[in-house]
């Protein structure tokens, strides 16, 4: 199965497209996590995003769609994949219907004022890139499932997310009527615990 997580900056796409990948056994494929651990490496593609990742903006597609089709055509994806943060407008949308038949589109909606919290509040594990709350960290300062430190991702400052909402807003929420036009998109409640969240996607998705 390909399925698409759709869902504005801070609703729960990588908590949950992380679980359902372990679930269903297929790759869970994030454009930011890829972006990320080449800015760290300092790739071509790293040196590329980073100037427009520290200012909240898009990547250009030049970059974008390449990086997506090669990880798409590799061995893993043959029986399904999970994108998470692709496509993020429909341009991207367009060009990923060209070489991918995407199954289902998963939205997680949640009131727009509660987004600001959930990215600030955000740390993310520097190894593996498990997201995490300080809401819900107490004193702990290392990941749960690899030991790795816990940090803030640079792009998480209030100035920055403000940014990316923004953007969000005049890029991405459009591929929803995008995805509901095609049929395939299923909305689910992310303004619940991280299991129930878990559970109502299952059941669309079964
Ligand atoms: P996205 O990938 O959509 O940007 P994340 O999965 O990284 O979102 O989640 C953003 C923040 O919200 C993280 O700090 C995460 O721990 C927290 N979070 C995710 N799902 C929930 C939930 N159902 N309830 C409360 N907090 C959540
Ligand atoms: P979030 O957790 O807020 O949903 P991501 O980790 O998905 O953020 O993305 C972080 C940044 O990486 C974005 O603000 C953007 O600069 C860049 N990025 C990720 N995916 C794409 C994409 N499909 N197209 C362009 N830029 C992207
Ligand atoms: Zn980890």
């Amino acid at each position: 199965m390909n399925i698409v997580f759709l869902g504005a900056p801070g609703a729960g796409k990588g908590t949950q497209a992380t679980m359902v990948s372990e679930r269903f056994s297929i790759p869970h494929i994030s454009t930011g996590d890829i972006f990320r651990q080449n800015i760290k490496d300092r790739t071509p593609i790293g040196i590329a995003a980073k100037g427009y990742i520290d200012r909240g903006q898009l990547v250009p597609d030049e970059v974008t769609i390449e990086l997506v089709k090669g990880r798409i055509s590799e061995d893993d994806c043959k029986n399904g994949f999970i994108l998470d943060g692709f496509p993020r407008d429909v341009a991207q949308a367009e060009v990923l219907a060209q070489f991918a038949k995407i199954d289902a589109v998963i939205d997680i909606v949640i009131p727009f004022d509660k987004l600001m919290k959930r990215l600030t509040g955000r740390r993310v594990c520097s190894k593996c890139g498990e997201s995490y709350h300080v809401d819900f960290l107490g004193d702990v300062s290392v990941c749960s499932k690899c030991n790795g430190k816990l940090i803030q991702r640079a792009d998480d400052t209030s100035e920055t997310v403000q940014q990316r909402l923004d953007v969000y807003m005049a890029k991405t929420a459009p591929l929803i009527d995008y995805y509901q036009n095609s049929g395939l998109l299923k909305d689910v409640n992310g303004d619940q615990p991280v299991s129930d969240v878990f559970k109502e996607i299952i059941k669309v998705l079964e």
